[in-house]
């Protein structure tokens, strides 16, 4: 009999679960049956692109990292190599809010970490004793204990509190809307901790890996990818492609899961003796499951992948394990929301020379940073308009986003005032609000996830997976998809 998945969830993680496990059933030879549920009308999760006349605006993720090869890497399996979208290169540049002035990131600053000596020497955001405690990062001995710290107590360890003030905790809280004196140091940035027990130094590091990159990049002429990609026409193309490409996938919008309950073994048994099946001892140690929906229906699974936030898990899987709700709702998750704006381009005297800008929370005001989207990306804004993205809430403000639409564009258009000196009017606006979206890795994340592993060993048959565990970019829930995928024909003897 065919084996039954049921995916919940149809964002990017749980679609790339579908698409890994039919192109791995397909290479098998095998056959399977997948069924995947969203509770929304449509599928993409937090992946969502709008067309706005001419204009196109992302309302949550913009790019992701070529460094994380797994989205460009399934964009290519979907044929979608003539959709990748490089960065205008000419204007990579990232500003940091200080005092009130807008200063330039030194080049050569990768993730907070330097790795060119003169422009960090040369800029103006870093004092001078600011410069010499980064620079003596090269001399600091490695930690000791392997223990999980903060990423706070990590920067400032290693480059210094202006490093962590005015580099580190602006970025963190601009990419991942986290609060750098929780953050996980290990779950969020495991490569700077690898880097420093193999290197001694996160500068030595960065530099050797900068250079096996030169030397990779010197084979070809200019890099393949820029740092960050994105698609031409927006990244919803990339679920939107998936689901044209998914062939023995059922995608079911509208079909909100309520509960997963077990099926114990004496029902399945009984079950079998009624149609005159005989069922073997290696069956039955196999548990099945029934998932149901607000709807009424129930559907009987062998196999159910959780690709849904973890808190929604927790609440899904109350009827199982009690124990692995309460680790699921460990995990805290933060709220923000992203404001575009376009303006005519002669109405702005501000030479918006880069791809935006970040503001550290010393600078006391309510926007956590910027995109200048139209500078970023090409086919984002007709050529005379520009497009800015601002960003908002995130742990330190997250109550900032449930203000009203009015009042919340006039807010952020204070704030480009002040900022940017932008006193024209918008010639449109957009709000898209992200209520516990962002999931937090705090301090000890991957020992709690080692006993969440642990504890759904228990219940075969359960897998989860998304942005609430092993990483919350784009590219990261697409490996932790492929990998869930793996997992499940594995278990399945596919
Ligand atoms: C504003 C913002 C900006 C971001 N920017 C970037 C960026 O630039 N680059 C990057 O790489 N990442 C970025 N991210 C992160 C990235 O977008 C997400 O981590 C990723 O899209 C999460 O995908 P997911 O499938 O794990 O979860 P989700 O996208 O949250 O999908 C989960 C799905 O499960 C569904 N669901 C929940 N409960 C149920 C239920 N009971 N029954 C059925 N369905 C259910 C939900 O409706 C949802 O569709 C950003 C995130 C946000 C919010």
């Amino acid at each position: 009999m065919q084996k039954k998945i049921v995916i919940i969830g149809g964002g990017i993680s749980g679609l790339a679960t579908a698409y890994s496990l039919e192109e791995r059933a397909e290479r098998e030879g095998k056959s399977v049956s997948i069924t995947l549920l969203e509770k929304k009308n449509q599928i993409g999760g937090n992946i969502l692109t709008e067309r706005v006349g001419d204009f196109l605006i992302e309302g949550g993720p913009d790019c992701f990292l070529s460094e994380k090869p797994w989205a460009i890497q399934l964009c290519e399996r979907l044929g979608m190599r003539e959709s990748l979208l490089r960065t205008n290169d000419e204007f990579r540049k990232t500003y940091i809010l200080w005092n009130g002035h807008l200063y330039e990131l030194p080049e050569g600053v990768i993730l907070m970490i330097p790795t060119e000596i003169f422009p960090l020497l040369k800029s103006n955001l870093i004092s001078l004793s600011g410069k010499i405690r980064m620079g003596m990062e090269l001399f600091i001995p490695k930690k000791e204990s392997s223990d999980d710290e903060s990423l706070s107590q990590f920067v400032r360890r290693r480059l210094g509190q202006e490093a962590l003030d005015k580099i580190a905790a602006p970025l963190v809280a601009g990419v991942h809307a986290e609060d750098p004196d929780t953050m996980s140091v290990k779950s969020r940035f495991p490569r700077f901790v690898q880097m420093e027990e193999e290197y001694g130094s996160l500068i030595k590091g960065m530099i050797a890996k900068r250079r096996e990159m030169r030397m990779a990049g010197s084979k070809g002429n200019k890099p393949k990818y820029t740092m960050f990609m994105t698609l031409k026409d927006g990244l919803s193309e990339m679920p939107a492609t998936i689901v044209q490409n998914l062939k023995s996938t059922e995608i079911l919008t509208n079909k909100e899961v309520l509960s997963v309950d077990k099926v114990s073994s004496n029902v399945i048994l009984s079950e079998a003796k009624n149609l005159n099946h005989v069922v073997s001892e290696a069956k039955l140690m196999k548990h099945k499951y029934k998932v149901s929906l607000k709807n009424g229906e129930v559907l009987d699974a062998d196999t159910v992948v959780f690709a849904s936030p973890s808190y929604e898990t927790a609440r899904l899987l109350t009827g199982i394990d009690d124990s692995i709700s309460d680790l699921l709702n460990k995990i805290p998750y933060t709220s923000t929301a992203t404001v575009s704006l376009a303006f005519k381009k002669d109405s702005i005297f501000h030479p918006m020379n880069g791809f935006g800008f970040l503001v550290p929370s010393q600078e006391k005001r309510r926007i956590t940073g910027a995109t200048w989207v139209s500078r970023k990306f090409s086919y984002r804004s007709p050529d005379d308009s520009v497009l800015i993205r601002c960003f908002i809430g995130g742990s330190h403000n997250e109550k900032l986003i449930f203000l009203n639409d009015k009042d919340m564009i006039e807010m952020v258009k204070r704030e480009l005032r002040d900022i940017m000196g932008i006193t024209s009017e918008p010639l449109l606006t957009r709000i898209y609000r992200w209520e516990r979206a962002m999931p937090q890795y705090t301090i000890g994340h991957e020992g709690r996830l080692s006993i969440l592993d642990k504890k759904l060993s228990e219940y075969p048959g359960i897998f989860l997976t998304g942005s609430s565990y092993r990483g919350s970019g784009i590219s990261e829930c697409i490996k932790d998809g492929q990998l869930t995928a793996e997992s499940v024909l594995k278990y399945l003897n596919l």
